[in-house]
């Protein structure tokens, strides 16, 4: 599963062309993940679920309590409360 996820291809905003999802994992200057990785790809699959199974606790929450990522996992949270009120 987290293989074929590796392989999920979107546009990146940032460099303006096509990029594996796996690339996203590693794209930071430190070679962690990429602070927009919420906003991304969070449409595509449960992003936050994923990167909090296999993160370290504390990178997972490094990344997540920035401001601009801090919207994402409230929307994103948002979500998953509606789908839940849903089904
Ligand atoms: S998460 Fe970062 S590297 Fe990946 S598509 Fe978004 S901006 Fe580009």
């Amino acid at each position: 599963m987290d293989e074929n996820i590796d392989q999920l291809e979107r546009r990146c905003p940032r460099l303006g062309g096509p990029v594996l999802f796996a690339y996203c994992k590693t794209s930071s200057d430190d070679h962690s993940v990429c602070w927009k990785i919420f906003d991304c790809w969070w449409e595509c699959f449960d992003v936050v679920g994923y990167l909090k199974k296999i993160l370290p606790e504390d990178k997972f929450k490094k990344l997540s309590n920035s401001k601009p990522k801090q919207k994402i996992v409230s929307l994103v949270e948002l979500v998953e409360q509606a789908k839940k009120r849903v089904s």
